[in-house]
Parts: C-alpha cells; sequence; structure tokens
C-alpha cells in the first residue's frame, strides 16, 4: 500500500481531462442520468468502458428460404404494400417488402384493440414510416402458422434505411447492452454513438507502455473502445477485446506482482499450537469421519496456521464436498489458542445456516458462537459486540455486517470467506482491509483451474478437496417437461420429502424476476393445492427470507418456489428434488451449485432441468450437467464451450469478474500479460521511468478505488 502512496503528487492527472458527467452528454439530462447511475455509468469515460454485453448479427446473411424459427430474421427492403387488418380483439398491420433480390416477405405487427373512442392509432408511426417504396431495415422473427406468403415474420425493431442512425441498429453486428429499466438497447446504442463521438474518446489517455503496445501489436485505447462496441467483424471484435482484455489482465497481474515483493516480508505476531483440547473433542462427537481429502486440506491448513507467515489460502471443493467443517476446524484451533475467529458469508440465510450449524457441531464443548447479520435486534447487537471486544465470543459467523466499523474484536487471528465471489465489490474490498494482517481462508466452489490460480495469483496456496463424503447418493439428472417434473415433485412430496422449483432471473430487473416467479408462484399453487407452498426471491426482506428458509428447514413447508437466491450454500437434507425452470438461461456453474441443494442427505435425488428454448450451446449446456456430477470436470468443459469460437454467446460471470477479458477464452493474453508483467517489473520496480508513469497512475487510481479483484491478498 505504502508503494504507491509513494508517487510524486506532481505525476497525478497527467494528460487526463476531468471527467464529462454522464448527464452533458447530448439527450441525456438529470433524469436518464439516474437511470445510469443505476449501471454504475456515472461518467462518460465510464459509459465508454460499459461494454456489450452479446452482440446480435444484423448483417444480411440469409435469405428468406432459409430463414429458420430459431434464428433471427434481418431483412432489408422496400414497401410493395400495406394492409390493416382489423380482428376481434387485436389489430393487425401488414407490409410486403421486396428484398434486393426480388424476394417477397410479408411483416406483421399485432397491437391490442383499444377503446374505439380512443383516437390514437398504434400504428400511426409504422404507418408513417411503411410508405409504398420506402426503404426499410426489419429485424424480427420468422413466423411459421398458416403463412400465405412463403415468409411472413413477426417485427420486432425496424428502421428506415435512410435515417443516418440506422447504420448502428442494423446491417452489421449489433451490441446489445445490459440494461435496466427505463432504457432500450436502441437509445444505448444511440448515446454510446455520441460518447464516442466526444472528446472523451480521443482524450482517452494511453496507458500501456508503448512498447508493450508494439509487442503484442495492440490496438489504441480509442481504437479499441470504438471496436467493442460497433465492430466492422468478428476479426475487428476480437481484436477489440484482446487489447481491453490484455489490459485488465496486466493492471490485476501487476498489482498482484507488487503485493508479493511487498507481503514477502510481513511476519505473523502471534503463533498456535495444535493443543487438542478443542479439535479432539469436535472429532468425536462429529459423527462421522473426515475423508481423506478433508484430512490433507486440514493438514495443509494447519501448516500454513502453524507457520510465521499470514495464511492466504484459497480452499476449493464441489459443492457438498464439506468445506465447512474443515474450516471449523482451523477456527477452533485459533480458539484452542485463545484467539477469536470470524467466518463472513454472503448472504444472511447462509449466515444463519452455518450458525446453527456450527452451534450443533460444538455443542457442549465451552465454544461461544455468535452470528451478526445487518437485521441482527440492536439489543442482542450491543451483547454480542460487548463479546466481542472483550473476548467471550469466540467465533463469529455473520455477513457483511461482521467487518462494519463498530465492530471490534478482542484478538481476531483468522477470518474465513466462504463463496467470496458472491460478494459485492465495496464489501470485498473493505474485507481486504480489514483481514490484511490476518490469517485468510477464501472457500470457493467455482473452481480456478490450478495452473490459472499458480500463474495469476503468485503466491496465493491453492487446496482442493477432491472426493465426496462417502454414502452420498448420487443426484439423477434429467430433462424434461414441467408435466413430468411436477410429477415427480407430487411422488416425492407424497412420500414426505420436500422440493425446489427454481425460476431464472430475468436480466433487466431484480423487480420483474420477483413479479415473474411470483405469478408462477399462484399458478404452482393452483398445480399443487394439497402441499404447502413457499415462495422466496430477492425483493423480499431480509426477516421475511429467513422465516421462509427456517419454515422449509423445519418441513413446515413442502415446496420452495425460488429465483437463484437459493443457488449458494442452502443445506436441507429433507429436499431430493430440484427442478430448474427455464435451464437454457442458466451458465453451466449455476446448474450444477443449483444441483448441489439435492442430494445431502440419505435419499435418492432427482435434478430436473426443463429447458424452454433450447438454443444449440444451451442444449450443449444441459446435456453436460446430465451427464457429469463433477464440478471439475464440468468447469473445464464450460471453458472449453465457451471457448475462441463463441464470441457471439453470452457472457457468464465467474470467479473473476473482467469486464473485456475472460481466464477461461483468453488464457493466452493472460499468459501475456503474466509474462510482460514480470518483464515490466524486472526492468522497472518502481514503475518510475516516463514511459510507465500513466500506467501507474491508473494502477494507483484502481487499488485506491479499491478494486475487487485485488480481493484476495
Ligand atoms: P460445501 O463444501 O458445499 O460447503 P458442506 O460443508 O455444506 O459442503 O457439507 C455438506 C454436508 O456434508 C454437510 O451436511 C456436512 O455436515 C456433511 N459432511 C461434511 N463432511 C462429511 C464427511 N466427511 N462425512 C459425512 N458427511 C460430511
Ligand atoms: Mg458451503
Amino acid at each position: 500500500m505504502h508503494y504507491f502512496q509513494a508517487v510524486p503528487k506532481y505525476c497525478y492527472n497527467l494528460n487526463m481531462s476531468a471527467p464529462v458527467k454522464i448527464q452533458y452528454l447530448k439527450g441525456i439530462g438529470p433524469a436518464k442520468a439516474k437511470l445510469f447511475e443505476r449501471l454504475e455509468i456515472a461518467t462518460v469515460q465510464d459509459l465508454l468502458h460499459y461494454y456489450p454485453r452479446t452482440y446480435q448479427d444484423r448483417r444480411l446473411n440469409t435469405t428468406p428460404n432459409e430463414y429458420n424459427s430459431e434464428a433471427l430474421v434481418v431483412l432489408k427492403g422496400r414497401v410493395l404494400r400495406t394492409q390493416l387488418v382489423p380482428a376481434k380483439s387485436i389489430l393487425i398491420f401488414k407490409a410486403v417488402l421486396e428484398d434486393e433480390k426480388g424476394h417477397q416477405v410479408e411483416c406483421t405487427w399485432f397491437k391490442k384493440r383499444m377503446y374505439r373512442a380512443f383516437r390514437f392509432d398504434p400504428f400511426g408511426q409504422i404507418k408513417k414510416d411503411f410508405h409504398v417504396n420506402n426503404e426499410v431495415w426489419v429485424i424480427g422473427r420468422k413466423q411459421d402458422r398458416g403463412a400465405m406468403f412463403a415468409t411472413q415474420i413477426t417485427v420486432e425493431e425496424y428502421y428506415v434505411a435512410a435515417d443516418t442512425l440506422t447504420k448502428l441498429h442494423a446491417g452489421r453486428l449489433t451490441p446489445i447492452y445490459g440494461l435496466t429499466e427505463g432504457l432500450t438497447n436502441k437509445q444505448f446504442r444511440q448515446f454510446m454513438y455520441e460518447a464516442l463521438q466526444s472528446n472523451t474518446l480521443t482524450e482517452t489517455p494511453e496507458i500501456l507502455p508503448p512498447a508493450l503496445l508494439q509487442k503484442r501489436r495492440l490496438l489504441s485505447a480509442p481504437q479499441a473502445l470504438k471496436a467493442i462496441h460497433f465492430p466492422n467483424s468478428l476479426a475487428e471484435l476480437g481484436t477489440a477485446r484482446t487489447r481491453l482484455a490484455y489490459e485488465e489482465f496486466l493492471l490485476l497481474a501487476t498489482a498482484w506482482g507488487i503485493k508479493r515483493t511487498q507481503t514477502k516480508i510481513l511476519a505473523k505476531d502471534y503463533s498456535y499450537t495444535v493443543k487438542k483440547k478443542l479439535l479432539t473433542p469436535f472429532r468425536e462427537q462429529l459423527g462421522f469421519e473426515f475423508t481423506g481429502s478433508q484430512k490433507k486440506v486440514i493438514n495443509e491448513i494447519f501448516e500454513d496456521l502453524l507457520s510465521t507467515r499470514p495464511m492466504n489460502r484459497l480452499l476449493q471443493g464441489d459443492v457438498g464436498s464439506g468445506k465447512t467443517v474443515v474450516a471449523l476446524c482451523a477456527m477452533l484451533l485459533a480458539v484452542e489458542n485463545g484467539y477469536q475467529a470470524a467466518l463472513m458469508v454472503p448472504t444472511e440465510i447462509l449466515a444463519e445456516q452455518h450458525f446453527l450449524t456450527f452451534k450443533r457441531m460444538l455443542q457442549g464443548l465451552p465454544v461461544n458462537v455468535a452470528i451478526l447479520t445487518s437485521s441482527t435486534k440492536s439489543a442482542e447487537k450491543k451483547k454480542i459486540l460487548q463479546g466481542l471486544a472483550d473476548g467471550m465470543v469466540h467465533i463469529l459467523v455473520g455477513t457483511h455486517a461482521v467487518i462494519q466499523d463498530n465492530v471490534q474484536f478482542h484478538n481476531l487471528r483468522l477470518a474465513v470467506i466462504d463463496e467470496q465471489h458472491r460478494f459485492g465489490v465495496k464489501q470485498r474490498s473493505k474485507l481486504k482491509e480489514k483481514t490484511s494482517k490476518l490469517d485468510l481462508l477464501t472457500m470457493t466452489a467455482t473452481p480456478i483451474p490450478r495452473t490459472l490460480a499458480l500463474a495469476f495469483y503468485g503466491d496465493l496456496a491453492v487446496s482442493t478437496i477432491s472426493e465426496l463424503p462417502p454414502g452420498r447418493q448420487p443426484i439423477q439428472t434429467e430433462c424434461a417437461t414441467s408435466r413430468l417434473a411436477y410429477d415427480r415433485v407430487r411422488e416425492e412430496v407424497q412420500k414426505g420429502r420436500q422440493a425446489y422449483i427454481v425460476f431464472p432471473l430475468i436480466e433487466e430487473s431484480e423487480k420483474i424476476s420477483a413479479k415473474a416467479v411470483t405469478e408462477e408462484f399462484e399458478k404452482l399453487k393452483k398445480i399443487f393445492p394439497e402441499f404447502r407452498l413457499a415462495i422466496l426471491h430477492g425483493q423480499m426482506s431480509q426477516a421475511e427470507k429467513e422465516d421462509v428458509m427456517a419454515d422449509f428447514a423445519a418441513h413446515k413447508t413442502d415446496i420452495l418456489v425460488a429465483t437463484p437466491v437459493i443457488e449458494v450454500g442452502i443445506d436441507v437434507k429433507n429436499a431430493t428434488v430440484m427442478v430448474i425452470e427455464n435451464a437454457e438461461r442458466f451458465g453451466l456453474a449455476s446448474l450444477h451449485q443449483l444441483r448441489g441443494r439435492v442430494g445431502r442427505g440419505a435419499h435418492e435425488s432427482y435434478c430436473i432441468l426443463v429447458p424452454q428454448h433450447a438454443g444449440h450451446v444451451a442444449k450443449e449446456r444441459v446435456d453436460i450437467i446430465c451427464a457429469t456430477s463433477d464440478g471439475f470436470q464440468i468447469g473445464e468443459r464450460d471453458m472449453q464451450l465457451r471457448g475462441p469460437g463463441e464470441i457471439l454467446g453470452t457472457r457468464q460471470s465467474g470467479d473473476l469478474e473482467f469486464k473485456a477479458g475472460d481466464v477461461f477464452k483468453d488464457r493466452d493474453i493472460l499468459y501475456w500479460a503474466i509474462e510482460d508483467r514480470d518483464e515490466l517489473l524486472s526492468q522497472d520496480p518502481g514503475l518510475t521511468k516516463p514511459e510507465h508513469v500513466l500506467f501507474r497512475q491508473k494502477l494507483q487510481e484502481l487499488y485506491q478505488q479499491n478494486w475487487h479483484l485485488i480481493d484476495l491478498s
């Protein structure tokens, strides 16, 4: 940290003009700026770095007789004639277009019929734009039913060919952005276009050292930004991503490189000895034997704890592999030595659950466990804070409330972080600050390939639990229709088991997802009138969520209908069916995590995927999940699936989140960055040469904003 503070002040803001607030971009203003705020876009610079979520291929690459019902139809043609067709409850507007090769295609729009007295014409604008002979672009889907023409399509978007901005939306690889309610992709592309025309783009400083730009033949920053938003070809998109990914990787790798030289000097000013005063009785009353893998990782962790340098270890193990007890062993070693330990988890539901598990496993032992979350009542909280300060509380379980400023420990020495990738940006950095002088154990079920972790993090130690506890029932995974899935649910619940039915998040907004799942919940209540159903989603209050989880754990309800909020860590042994609706909308890692919610007890368990519109990749994902239950293998397959050929696919957020780069797909670029980092730091360890000053400044900026990627330190 001191490293950066040594930078002379006059280096700051070299060449960098003041950031322009987003509201001053043409067409935005204060109201729209609020919407952008939700996407964490405050300045034009932020907007430029808000990369497309995916791209739609809207180049003309098919002719009408090649249209199929799955792919997007992109058509450019002249209007031949139009017709308004009144039907009972809807109005239909039809336009026949002729494309350049003389194919005729009928386009249709459907609108609800309005109250007659209402003079508004729902097709007013369309009629204006579709006058005979006008040239238009149409984006839509092929319609199969009752086609009078060889090809009929339902229109999703259209653009008048002569409009200047049409070139942003049609006839090209078109960027699709992650939006928020109130913004459309069309608007977003136009704002982005404005931003790309502005001085902000041309004044974007080149932070990469010129020698590296040349060595790797990278695009300049403005070129790359232009091309990532409006690529002229897949190849250009590729080079833009390469540049931006390289920059991200190089920054992180350098930060790690510097960190590594710093931490080498550090030594702990406390030490442990293995007394077994707690560990032995704990093991005796546990009720099961550790697996070989668990023993191995416990040894690795203990070795770290007993050494003179602070531990920085990542514990990875598949869903259900038993990471919690391993963490508990480490915490008991701390407690045996008179120290305190804390376990931090990303959600309150999970905190509650770990707390109960710990209390159960530590029954009769002289260990005080407390739980602290943002909904802990203030009287209770006061007591806990007192206990932490005077050392009466030995183990604290909690959410990020644990790292708030008013929490003072007597002698905290060990911090364990569960599912660390789920923590928000701010929480992670705070966590890092609070834990920098402690022994730190981070746990994850989303494995990072070992070579990658080592290459990247350098001295981050990795422990892997490679087997599941014995006696686990393999989970039967299959694809089926809703009806068959519900039959299975009914059968199991009648036997006294419980079930989850999960719906995907709808990406535009949490609110919409909550509404969607609520609607489904109402339907499901009618399908299962004889059972007790409960609903769980992200918009409910914490207390509500906890009640719902507690009732489900106590078998007061039979079926839990939920969004993926239950994805992580939930452990209800009596639950034996997991139904995943719209399974094609989930990534491999999520599917695997969700499946891990069942098969936790002695009963045979089922995971049933119900896909809706299975595209090619989606189907492959679903097939992989059905075929294997090994999380590491799934991770590898995921990587293959999302290989370089799949640039047009959707991005999946993983453990290491980069905006442009992807540690799996862009491995080669990652290795470039690591190699170049080593060279850079060996030539100019302080990054003080003039050609490195901007790079160093950027690094410092990110570091001061507590860049969430530097969080495993
Ligand atoms: P995860 O690694 O996904 O966090 P958990 O720690 O929640 O897994 O463990 C899953 C379940 O397996 C828990 O109910 C835990 O008590 C149980 N468990 C852990 N280790 C063993 C073992 N060696 N033998 C039997 N059951 C175990
Ligand atoms: Mg866990």
